[in-house]
């Protein structure tokens, strides 16, 4: 039997054919986009808090599926109580689960942070390795944080994938691919030199702040007008928005 097609649906194809897939950016395009996000903020960095590479590790790892406001909150008290490796083992999975039950999927996390810090005393002397494969090896290490630790911790010019950054991409035409890996692959043909190591952090922030991803705060983007994305939100709609999202959160 045939669906019957609500209105609703029926202008979702609709909407979507009237953005249709952005332009590529075209290299200079690129250059002036990271020129103006420099501007905007000259020495940006990650928002997780860290005390050295290996609380930034941790941080890192905590923050899967979580905010990093939410992994702040947690990790102070944790890393007072172990910010090296070796007190981390010592201290166990229990009590790490303690301090971090805040944080979703904790008794996972806590599991993976007290066998990764064993495997760092064990296989690598106490130290966050400055390499790709060896991180990625550690439990809880996925390509994405390894990639932060890299560009965070030891100054690696890597461009690491999250939400933000595959929903910017995609959406403004900056480097669309259907997983995060082709993603950081346009990135990382894309993006100049001398942006390289601040990219990661740039999008992030891009992303998280004005690109956001119910409403986009286009009215105050400072790349509009190289952006591809259709049609640009007003400042009308922001502000109805928020006041709906905010109207919805009291009723429940
Ligand atoms: S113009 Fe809008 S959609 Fe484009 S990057 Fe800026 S906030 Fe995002």
């Amino acid at each position: 039997m045939a669906r019957k097609t609500t209105p609703q649906a029926a202008k979702k194809p609709a909407a979507k054919a009237k953005r249709g897939k952005p332009k590529p950016w075209t290299a200079a395009e690129v250059e002036e986009a990271f020129r103006r996000f420099r501007k905007a903020s000259p020495a940006p960095t990650t928002e997780l808090q860290s005390v050295n590479p290996y609380t930034l590790l941790v941080a890192v790892v905590l923050s899967a599926q979580a905010t990093d406001a939410g992994v702040n909150k947690a990790t102070p008290a944790l890393f007072s109580a172990a910010d090296t490796p070796a007190k981390m083992a010592a201290l166990g999975e229990e009590k790490v689960r303690d301090f971090i039950k805040t944080i979703g999927l904790y008794r996972n996390k806590a599991k993976n942070v007290v066998e990764l810090s064993r495997r760092l005393v064990a296989e690598h002397g106490g130290q966050v390795p400055r390499n790709r494969e060896a991180l990625e090896a550690l439990p809880g290490v996925g390509r994405k944080t390894a990639n932060v630790v890299m560009n965070t911790a030891f100054g690696e010019a890597t461009i690491a994938v999250d939400t933000h950054i595959f929903r910017v991409g995609n959406r403004t035409g900056l480097a669309r691919g259907k997983t995060p890996e082709q993603v950081e692959a346009q990135l990382e043909k894309k993006v100049p030199q001398p942006f390289r190591l601040g990219a990661h952090h740039w999008l992030i922030l891009h992303g998280r702040y004005v690109c956001k991803a119910r409403t986009p705060e286009c009215w105050r983007c400072v790349v509009a007008d190289l952006c591809a994305y259709k049609p640009k939100t007003t400042k009308k709609q922001g502000v109805l928005a928020e006041t709906q999202r905010g109207n919805r959160r009291d009723a429940e």
